[in-house]
């Protein structure tokens, strides 16, 4: 029997996973295991993918794109294989949801809702499957008609991180697929399972061979070999800044592939005097530490206006308290294990430099006992001055810094004190300062008295340094394609040379 958690069965041998390439899955020879952050058991074995197994990946989709198996069909049929994978989805929700979890270490209810999630992201990617269109030019005189085209890319490479494994794969494949054009997808090595799986649902809901490619490796090798190769069109990025500009060099001394990047963040949330405090400091909580602040836009900076600070945080330190942080598989739990021993130790070595450099700590600032996995208890710190490390650098965990302000202006600024622009929230009652802020502080998603809302509808997507581009909505689909303009000549058109 396996063990169990929660009633949550735990692998008793690992699960080994191939790789997929045109349709078929291959073996790997040398393997990667993965140990869960939460009750540390070898929970998966996936292949360490070599160049050449990464060649015959991106000639796979080079042949299934040029044939125009996927891009030559009408968008309505495009759009019936992503309902029918959306459909495949809600029937392997709970498998899913499980891998994520043993994987990522996230809870599980969060997992479900994810998933949910990426369902709805197929089916909005279906529906702009159907509706991407060019545009016409009825106004170039009576000999001339223009008109554009949008093309699919080509072959995309798509390289997603751990923190969302799942989530972020299905906020891009589906609008790489809607678009037409085909892949060849490498995700974190600790979290490839959710990636491998989607491979079979896909085959089921009738993707033709070679159109969604799966390797996986560590980034170093393979990551890197994938933003380097040549016959990559395109290439999709979520992951750390340092990377995505890695990535930038990589296409410059290749064949130049457009880039489509989504990086860090160092994400304000704004709180004025006449907010609903209450609601803000739901807010400010659930914005740090869902996901244990694995997120790229996590609001991970407080930005509070003096009068109210101290009643503020002592609000926000109460409910901080009550987080529920623990096993992910108990369904109560709000917050699960840190994913990887790596990040744990980075986000415990940011809580020490905080103590040292003078930020008063208000909760947490502790590692949480536990006899399985990795817990760090949210935290909140005080008395943060811009010059911090804890102010400046994206920690990518449960610790957030709070900044006072006395005036609109002082908000704005610093909440622009920063070289990321990913995400910001605004919380106000005043409708003038909610839309001033809006319109002045530099960031790709803005939420005004709320946080982390919204669907696969919008676009998401950073300014400055959080990246190029935009991701999901009908924008997430043009991204992935390329603008043709034609003109067509009406009648004659008159003669360069006299006859
Ligand atoms: P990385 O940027 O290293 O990893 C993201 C993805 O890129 C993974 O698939 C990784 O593969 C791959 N990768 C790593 N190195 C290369 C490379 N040279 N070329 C191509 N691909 C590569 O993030 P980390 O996992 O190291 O996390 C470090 C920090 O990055 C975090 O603390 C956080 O600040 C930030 N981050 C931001 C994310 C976001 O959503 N914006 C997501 C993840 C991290 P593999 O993991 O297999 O090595």
């Amino acid at each position: 029997m396996d063990e169990m958690a929660h009633g949550v069965a735990l692998p008793e041998t690992p699960r080994e996973f191939g790789f997929f390439i045109d349709g078929e899955w291959r073996k790997g020879r040398d393997m990667f295991e993965r140990n869960s952050p939460s009750h540390d058991v070898t929970v998966t074995r996936t292949a360490r993918c070599t160049p050449d197994d990464l060649d015959q990946a991106v000639a796979a989709a080079r042949r299934a794109f040029d044939d125009r198996r996927w891009a030559g069909l009408p968008g309505a049929e495009r759009a019936g294989v992503l309902l029918r994978t959306a459909e495949g989805l809600r029937w392997h929700r709970e498998e899913i949801a499980r891998w994520e979890v043993l994987e990522n270490g996230k809870p599980i209810s969060q997992a479900r809702g994810e998933i949910d999630h990426c369902i709805a992201c197929f089916e909005t990617a279906a529906g702009a499957a159907r509706l991407l269109h060019g545009d016409s030019f009825n106004n170039l005189g009576d000999g001339l008609f223009g008109m554009t085209l949008r093309e699919p890319v080509g072959v995309v490479g798509l390289i997603t991180p751990w923190n969302f494994p799942f989530l972020i794969l299905c906020e891009r494949v589906p609008f790489i697929l809607a678009s037409g054009c085909t892949l060849v997808v490498k995700p974190a090595e600790v979290t490839s399972a959710t990636t491998l799986i989607l491979a079979d649902i896909l085959a089921e809901a009738g993707l033709p061979a070679g159109v969604y490619n799966v390797v996986t490796g560590s980034g170093r090798s393979i990551g890197q070999a994938l933003t380097e190769h040549a016959g990559i069109d395109m290439l999709s990025f979520t992951g750390s800044t340092a990377v995505g500009r890695s990535c930038v060099h990589a296409s410059a001394d290749s064949n130049l592939k457009k880039l489509g990047l989504e990086l860090g963040g160092k994400n304000p949330i704004i709180v004025f005097a006449d907010a609903d405090l209450e609601d803000a400091a739901d807010g400010a909580a659930f914005g740090i530490s869902f996901n244990t602040g694995q997120c790229c836009v996590s609001s991970s900076r407080l930005i509070v206006e003096r009068s109210v600070a101290a009643e503020f945080e002592r609000i926000l330190a109460e409910k901080m308290k009550k987080i529920r942080v623990g096993d992910p598989f108990d369904p109560e739990t709000q917050v699960g294990a840190i994913t990887t021993a790596s990040q744990n130790e980075t986000i415990l070595g940011y809580i020490a430099k905080g103590k040292a450099e003078g930020a008063t700590l208000l909760v947490g600032g502790e590692p949480l006992e536990s006899d399985c996995g990795r817990y760090i208890q949210p935290t909140l710190f005080s008395g943060v001055t811009p010059s911090m490390s804890i102010a400046r650098e994206e920690i990518f965990g449960p610790v957030l810094s709070s900044f006072h302000f006395d005036t609109q202006d002082e908000a704005i600024v610093l909440a622009n004190d920063t070289v990321y622009g990913l995400a910001a929230s605004v919380w106000s009652k005043n409708i003038d300062k909610a839309l001033t802020v809006t319109r002045r502080v530099q960031a790709g998603r803005f939420w005004v008295n709320t946080i982390m809302a919204g669907g696969p509808e919008t676009p998401t997507g950073g300014f400055r340094q959080s990246g190029w581009g935009r991701e999901t909505g009908l924008l997430g689909v043009e991204e992935y394609t390329q603008v043709k303009s034609v003109h067509i000549e009406i009648g004659r058109r008159s003669h360069w040379i006299s006859s």
